[in-house]
């Protein structure tokens, strides 16, 4: 992608609305920008780092043959009255009148839809175990949408949902769940400590919720130090079942369930911080399935209610989180399995033909070798474009001016270390195209 032609409307002031690193950096860099409170127009490079979060999302969901499909967010509001959510869920609810009068509602989640599904189209425990999940935007009317896209009023979730013949497979679904969250976390390059939650609205006993440790996170938890040894972000692949069991055995909590009295941690090993809550796993077993009547029969005829679980990531959150773990005084830090380019090709001196032309191949060749460039090519200061590239926060700059080229090289700079090095030109297409 040519600059030139790029859309990256970046500002050079701090917006003063912005209270974290990452709202200011998002607006900063023309991530996004915001339409109404808590609602926001993604903008063509932060829309890039959402879609490869979604992607590898989605990569681990089907890893575990969890089944992609796509609800819709608008609900008719009868499936709430009937869960007896229409009136708990309260003002985070965004109510809608069509024009026959109809009740309806923006998602802020779906059990209810997927209960309505299943309960229509799946009879007998020989379709079990079934797990189905989306992406798609939510709406909760949050009474303080702050952070930006952190916590929104319209945002995007992975939510899927498990159907089970009795709590023990009900478990095993949760756990997989759990271990597809582990490997998301960790090939998206953040430490996600998972801390056992309260269950709130959605109700039941087992919950799990993944944090990322940042001071500006919303929530509190308390957890064992020795969970700090656990190399969370090498948890690719296939994971060793010891290793999760001694991670569910170590002592993590959210303030809620926290109870200083009766914790089995000593005080010096007990470490306290905040954190950003990117996904969220419930095991909830009847309490849709009772509700709503979701019953299949079971080896011996009887019906039984259906064992349910659902599991929430926040993707759109995910990109502001991402931002709170990578950046510096100078703007973001990609990871590369998520920056929106891999490469960021400099051309100082527009105006110089054979700058130019080096430029041109270059970026001709890197494309061609599939790597994700975004050239700039626009005319102007070099001092501008370097302060534009850094705050961009793509993992390599690769950087060719005149004088450089002189001599054949041209130089490269790792964002997040700041090493340079001078390559020749074909060096620099071989080292980037590996
Ligand atoms: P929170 O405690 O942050 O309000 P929640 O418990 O209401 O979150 P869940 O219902 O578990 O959230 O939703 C699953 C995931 O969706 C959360 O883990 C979070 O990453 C994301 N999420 C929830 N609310 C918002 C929001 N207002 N804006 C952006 N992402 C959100
Ligand atoms: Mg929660």
């Amino acid at each position: 992608m040519r600059l030139s032609s790029c859309f990256m409307p970046t500002l050079k002031e701090n917006p003063a609305e912005a209270q974290v690193t990452s709202h200011r950096l998002m607006l900063r860099a023309g991530l996004i920008r915001q339409t109404s409170a808590g609602i926001y127009i993604w903008l063509p490079l932060g829309l890039r780092v959402m879609r490869k979060i979604e992607q590898i999302v989605r990569e681990e969901q089907d890893r575990t043959g969890a089944l992609e499909i796509l609800m819709p967010t608008i609900q008719p509001a009868e499936l709430w009255q009937e869960s007896g959510r229409y009136e708990a869920y309260g003002k985070e609810m965004l109510r809608i009148t069509d024009r026959h009068d109809r009740e309806m509602l923006y998602g802020p989640t779906n059990e209810e839809m997927i209960t309505d599904l299943f309960r229509a189209t799946v009879k007998s425990y020989k379709d079990l175990p079934l797990n189905m999940y989306h992406i798609q935007w939510k709406f909760r009317d949050e009474i303080r949408p702050r952070f930006g896209i952190m916590r929104g009023r319209e945002f995007l979730m992975k939510d899927n949902y498990s159907f089970d013949i009795d709590g023990e497979a009900g478990r095993i679904s949760y756990n997989k769940m759990y271990v597809a969250y582990l490997r998301t976390f960790a090939r998206l390059g953040l430490v996600a400590i998972p801390v056992r939650a309260d269950t709130g609205a959605i109700g039941g006993d087992l919950s799990h919720e993944f944090q990322i440790l940042a001071d500006t996170g919303e929530s509190t938890l308390y957890y064992d130090k020795e969970i700090e040894n656990f190399d969370l972000v090498s948890l690719t692949g296939d994971i060793d079942p010891t290793t999760i069991e001694k991670l569910q055995s170590l002592y993590a909590m959210e303030e809620e369930k926290h109870d200083a009295e009766n914790c089995p941690v000593a005080p010096e090993d007990l470490r306290c911080a905040k954190g950003i809550e990117v996904g969220h796993i419930f095991f909830f077993g009847t309490k849709y399935s009772d509700a709503m009547n979701a019953k299949v029969t079971g080896p011996d005829g009887n019906l039984i209610p259906v064992e349910m679980g659902s599991y929430g990531v926040g993707v759109s959150r995910l990109v502001g989180a991402l931002i709170e773990a990578n950046h510096d005084d100078n703007g973001i830090i990609w990871p590369e399995a998520v920056a929106p380019y891999k490469v960021g090709l400099v051309n100082l001196r527009i105006k110089d033909d054979d700058c130019t032309a080096a430029c041109d191949d270059l970026y001709q060749k890197l494309t061609t070798a599939g790597v994700e460039v975004l050239y700039d090519d626009r005319d102007m200061g070099a001092g501008g474009k370097f302060a534009d590239m850094d705050l961009a926060g793509l993992p390599w700059q690769l950087i060719v001016g005149p004088r450089g080229l002189k001599n054949g090289v041209v130089e490269l700079k790792n964002r997040r270390t700041g090493h340079r090095e001078e390559l020749s030109l074909s060096d620099a297409v071989n080292k980037l195209g590996a």
